[in-house]
């Protein structure tokens, strides 16, 4: 610990891996691969060999984790999603073709979200507790379609980094117009309404998908960080801030069978977790457990340090 760092006591640290299975679906929404067969072929590789080596890596370690699944995912790698499922893993909404929710008319999310449920539905035997928007973009629609649809949580956004929330709709922010009067658009950011829905933070910098996947389109995007830098100095760093200096608090790391379930990865991921398991205090949970732990008891994940 940091010498000039006092704790005064220990709370909750819970610790939810959450697997984006991206796969295919990836490629076709987000990663600019819809026409290369080889980029596609990157996508088969993540869900017929990335997803089983995480799971292998998971059971060893007997953690359970949460995995977003877009329909393509399911419907394209059906035996592996059922072995994610028979293991014991949370399963979330994760649009179907892992499209850009912005680029959606109202009437397409909420039928992309209402076959996405159901095809999660068809493996489980129960609805989906949770909703992760794909490439982490929320529409003008998607709140309040997410609170139509009952889900108990959100993971998408970021205005907190270590604590949950409640989930607004109908929050207004002004864009400049530099055709405009500025008095028309100098406004400060307008928060909507609470709803019932839980929010939990996840963070670009626990994230494995920009350092580390090579993307050709539509921006090149090296992808070769060093995993390990990666793992040390974003991952180890913002749980120790996490550990020592809040004591309590929620910390969301998201991987993707595409990065995490290469062979350099798993290794790496099985260190993380074993570090996490080296704290006292640290619990590893599903984004499932932690909505309800949340609802009951919204203090517990509260600083106990001075850091927020
Ligand atoms: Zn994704």
């Amino acid at each position: 610990m940091p010498g000039n760092v006092l704790r005064i006591r220990m709370g909750d640290i819970d610790v939810a891996i959450g697997v984006d299975a991206d796969c295919v679906a990836g490629w076709l929404g987000s990663y600019g691969g819809e026409d290369s067969p080889a980029d596609l072929s990157r996508g088969l590789s993540a869900g017929n060999e990335g997803i089983p080596r995480m799971l292998e890596l998971f059971e060893t370690e007997d953690v359970t984790t949460s995995w977003y699944v877009p329909g393509h995912t399911i419907e394209t790698f059906r035996d592996e999603i059922e072995a994610v499922a028979d293991a014991g893993h949370e399963l979330g909404i994760h649009g179907y073709s892992h499209e850009n929710p912005t680029d959606l008319t109202r009437e397409q999310e909420d039928a992309i979200m209402e076959a996405s449920i159901d095809l999660i539905k068809d493996i489980t035997g129960e609805r989906p507790a949770g909703h992760r928007a794909s490439w982490w973009e929320f529409s003008e629609n998607t709140p309040e379609l997410v609170e139509k649809h009952d889900f108990l949580y959100d993971s998408s956004l970021m205005e907190r980094e270590f604590e949950p929330g409640y989930m607004r709709k109908g929050d207004r922010w002004e864009k400049i117009d530099y055709e405009r009067d500025p008095d028309t658009w100098m406004e400060p950011y307008r928060y909507g309404e609470e709803t019932d829905v839980v929010e939990i933070p996840i963070s670009w910098y626990r994230d494995d998908i920009p350092p580390m996947m090579f993307i050709k389109h539509p921006h090149y995007n090296m992808g070769y960080a060093s995993p390990r830098m990666i793992h040390e100095e974003l991952y180890k760093a913002q749980f120790d801030f996490l550990y020592n200096r809040r004591g309590a608090g929620v910390y969301t790391l998201t991987i993707h069978p595409d990065v995490h379930g290469k062979p350099h990865m798993i290794p790496l991921l099985e260190e993380f977790i074993q570090y996490v398991k080296g704290h006292e205090n640290a619990e590893f949970k599903t984004l499932e457990a932690i909505a309800r732990k949340y609802e009951d008891d919204p203090s517990v994940y509260e600083s106990d340090g001075e850091y927020v």
